[in-house]
């Protein structure tokens, strides 16, 4: 068999639409992977889990001072809701919150600079603000060439407390400013609800070692407004035609194959893959996960969540066949970190766009227009060559070990230290 570029764009083509995690597109396209597995004469298997999600009731802003007029915002999904009739505040924007300005946030609903990570989120609290605002999109859209993105207050955020946020246009953001906001009224309401989203799973069973695993990964889902075609249905559809090699060419190592659900909340199917088979894990020797791929313009690089000598080999394969992917140690905001959390290293494949675009991720500009089958196939060729040398080696080539280095950038990925002081 040889690898195909055209059957992997073909097989995107068929599962570029919006598919968030826990609804129905999702399991719509875990459905479509599913048939392709079973069409090579695999069993694949359907893994739920449960995810926190919300329903938007009421999201409304209003300045009411010193002139009148209404934006849309969307509500943060789980974050406290107003009263009904909303909350009234003085308006403050808080720039990057620096000290200064949380002194100065006190009682006020605040608008932000950027996107709320964990950090920002604990100065706002801290800050005694009633509600904030954060902006997404850019300042050249306009209303009709854009989307306003519906924010969440993830679980490691609510556990430090919780209030009313929206999320605006930056567009509007700066009308609001620029117009000199002073009192506005908040209203945010939304009800919580449980979702179900799915792991795609198959197993080929090594032919020598089948004691010793190799897992490969790739998240399927995409977020609001975007086909996700780059991010990461071409991870899918680069796993999906490497599963083909592997089942006509049968490894010496077993290997796991899976697709995530819901990895744009926050790895949430890796998460739950790795805790509903934590056990199994002991036989995990190492990870390869491919998320964004296939933009035809742009370069690739592979993230080795290992030690400097896994890095090194990695490197080398690559130089030693001419593959143009730059292998450098270091995290990769994806479905590797839960397994390197458990003791298991990692390399990701990402294919990023260039200073001047290339690719788009986590917008309706995320199009099948900017991918294309040949590279496609170029990254496939490698990410199948690099790990069929690993998996059917004599002994296996990487050692089993997330060094110190690694284990400090993922404890800081997943708010290890934060949530510990918490529990004092
Ligand atoms: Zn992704």
């Amino acid at each position: 068999m040889k690898i195909c570029g055209k059957r992997e764009f073909e097989l995107l083509n068929k599962m570029g639409f919006v598919r968030m995690g826990g609804t129905e597109e999702e399991l719509k396209a875990a459905h479509i992977l599913m048939d392709e597995i079973k069409a090579m004469g695999l069993e694949p298997q359907l893994e739920p889990f449960e995810i926190e999600d919300a329903v938007q009731v009421k999201a409304e802003l209003e300045v009411l001072k010193p002139y009148s007029k209404k934006y849309t915002v969307t509500a943060y999904k789980l974050c406290e809701n107003t009263p009904e009739e909303g909350v009234t505040a003085p308006f403050y924007y808080a720039e990057n919150m620096t000290e200064a300005d949380i002194a100065a946030a006190k009682g006020k609903i605040i608008l932000v600079n950027g996107f709320v990570r964990l950090d920002l989120y604990r100065k706002i609290l801290k800050s005694g603000a009633v509600g904030f605002i954060s902006m997404s999109g850019t300042m050249l859209e306009t209303e009709e060439n854009s989307d306003l993105f519906t924010r969440t207050i993830r679980d490691t955020m609510r556990a430090f407390g919780n209030i009313p946020a929206a999320n605006i246009r930056v567009t509007d953001a700066f009308d609001m400013v620029k117009n000199g906001a002073e009192e506005v009224k908040l209203t945010v309401i939304n009800t919580p609800i449980t979702r179900t989203s799915h792991n795609v799973t198959v197993t080929v069973k090594g032919t020598e070692k089948p004691e010793e695993v190799v897992s490969f990964g790739a998240h399927y889902d995409s977020v609001e407004f975007s086909t996700g075609v780059y991010d990461n249905g071409a991870g899918s559809v680069i796993n999906m035609e490497v599963l083909r090699h592997f089942v006509e060419n049968p490894p010496k190592r077993t290997l796991q194959f899976n697709w995530y659900g819901s990895e744009e909340m926050g790895l949430l199917g890796s998460k739950a893959w790795v805790k509903a088979h934590e056990d199994e894990l002991k036989n995990h020797l190492y990870m390869i996960n491919v998320d964004v791929g296939g933009s035809v313009i742009g370069g690739d690089t592979a993230l080795v969540l290992a030690t400097k000598e896994a890095t090194t080999y990695c490197d080398a394969f690559m130089k030693r066949n001419g593959y143009a992917c730059e292998a450098k140690q270091d995290i990769y905001s994806s479905d590797g970190v839960p397994f390197a959390d458990k003791g298991v290293p990692s390399t990701s494949f990402v294919r990023f766009g260039t200073a001047f675009g290339g690719a788009f991720i986590h917008n309706r500009h995320d199009v099948i227009d900017w991918l294309s089958a040949d590279v496609l196939e170029r990254t496939t060729k490698f990410v199948l060559g690099y790990s069929e040398e690993m998996i059917n080696s004599v002994v296996f080539p990487v050692e089993k070990v997330v060094p110190p280095e690694m284990v400090e950038k993922v404890d800081n990925y997943l708010f290890k230290k934060q949530l510990a002081e918490l529990k004092k």
